[in-house]
């Protein structure tokens, strides 16, 4: 019994399923990471792989980088929770606000789930309304209202016209459900019409660029375009959820667009690798928050929120993290996304790499899905896509469950390479 075996036999006797996150689970057992150290991750057994989960697209700088390792070194010393304010997030706010015209104001929270359902119910006390509509099968983390539509069983999904809100979880009060409108991926004509049927109680439709459930595809300026010009006329909100494409540019993936949302939930990357969200965006807005002058619509406590040692983490990442970087990491991305081609079509297997910037996923279909419905993977599709990410797994690559890969500053054109050669012996093994 390898080491990583033994280790999940004791945490299956504690948790359930072994773990506190289901991401961590593989079969036939999860490995357990000894250390990490730039882009590469040593396991227990002491085998290196490049990592491409990046804790799930949360690290933007790799393992243990030295200087976010010495500034928080330094925190650490001081202290690492207060009751009391402390100069760091207010350091942070600054150079948060100063890296997107949107971001007004900005407070942060301990996860991108946090940020979302933070949004949502500013969106709602802004507003006055209570509904929420959001892109079928996009994810959004835990909140009951932003979590439906997704993973669900194909026969409860609704007419492509009329997509239900579907739980995921179950035992979401109906009451959540009856209050989430959802709508087609960068479908215009349907989205609107949906928007349309609830325009007086919607109080914001909440998007994500680049979704990775939905089949990792941009969305598309036109749907993008439609969805703020209708928010702007039907007194509702714009929010995007860049969580995870705030790695895009210095200020998000929105900059890709000539579209400013009124709302952005932050999180994951932001972090420096420590537990955070973060909502910015109209001054007007956030303003709901503000308990100075009133009751605040919208309390926003939060024990850990803004918690010294990930201000500091976070501001040294994002520093760090500045116009230069980011461009040689969407070039590295580019570099990725064309040499995966390259060896799918050299390896003749029905495949295609969807993504932008610093972000891939690899289907194992010829064509790219447009939509959560075209994206979803029957079992047994679903079980070849898990036995090529354990290839992948066993050829030396760390990736996420779908075969998505997120890129770090610490990664160079070798380990592009190194990437390319695994998913070409991967594709191989896989091949009908
Ligand atoms: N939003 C998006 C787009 C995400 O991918 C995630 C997590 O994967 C979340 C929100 C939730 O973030 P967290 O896991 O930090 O709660």
């Amino acid at each position: 019994m390898t080491r990583s075996a033994i280790l999940f036999e004791r945490a299956k006797a504690v948790m359930p399923g072994g773990c506190s996150r289901n991401t961590i689970l593989r079969k036939p057992h999860p490995i357990y990471v000894e250390r990490g150290q730039g882009c590469y991750v040593y396991d227990v057994e002491g085998v290196r792989r490049i990592d491409f989960a990046n804790n799930v697209a949360s690290l933007i700088h790799g393992h243990a980088h030295a200087p976010i390792i010495a500034a928080v070194g330094k925190q650490l010393q001081k202290g690492t929770a207060f009751t009391v304010g402390t100069e760091v997030e207010i350091e942070y706010a600054e150079h948060m606000c100063g890296r997107n015209a949107a971001f007004e104001k900005i407070r942060f929270v301990n996860s991108g789930t946090e940020a979302v359902m933070a949004s949502l119910k500013a969106a709602r006390a802004f507003t006055h309304r209570p509904k929420i509509a959001k892109v079928e099968g996009a994810y959004h983390g835990l909140y009951d209202y932003a979590e439906t539509s997704q993973t669900a069983r194909p026969e409860n999904w609704g007419q492509p016209e009329r997509p239900l809100s579907v739980p995921v979880s179950q035992g979401t009060p109906q009451r959540a459900l009856d209050d989430v409108v959802v709508i087609p991926f960068n479908d215009v004509p349907r989205a609107l019409a949906i928007l349309d049927a609830h325009r007086d109680e919607l109080a914001c439709v909440l998007i994500d660029l680049l979704p990775h459930r939905v089949g990792l595809i941009p969305a598309a300026r036109d749907f993008v375009g439609a969805l703020r010009r209708w928010t702007e006329q039907n007194g509702a909100l714009l929010i995007f959820d860049e969580v995870v494409t705030f790695r895009s540019a210095v200020g998000g993936a929105q900059q890709w667009y000539d579209v400013q949302p009124d709302i952005t939930a932050l999180g994951k990357m932001i972090g420096g690798g420590f537990p955070i969200g973060g909502i910015a965006g109209r001054a007007e807005v956030m303003e709901v928050m503000n308990p100075l002058h009133r009751p605040a619509p919208f309390p926003l406590y939060g024990t850990f929120s803004a918690n010294p040692v990930t201000m500091t983490a976070g501001h040294m990442a994002m520093k760090l993290y500045d116009r230069e970087a980011v461009e040689r990491l969407n070039a590295l991305g580019d570099r990725a996304r064309s040499m995966i081609g390259e060896v799918i079509k050299t390896a003749d297997v029905p495949a295609c790499v969807t993504g932008r910037g610093s972000i891939f996923r690899i289907h194992l279909s010829p064509d790219a899905p447009e939509n959560y419905r075209q994206a979803y993977l029957p079992p047994e599709r679903a079980a070849l896509l898990s036995a090529f990410v354990g290839h992948l797994f066993e050829g030396g690559l760390l990736m996420v469950e779908t075969a998505t890969g997120f890129l770090s500053t610490a990664m160079s054109e070798r380990d592009i390479e190194e990437m390319a050669d695994a998913v070409f012996a991967a594709l191989h093994k896989i091949k009908p």
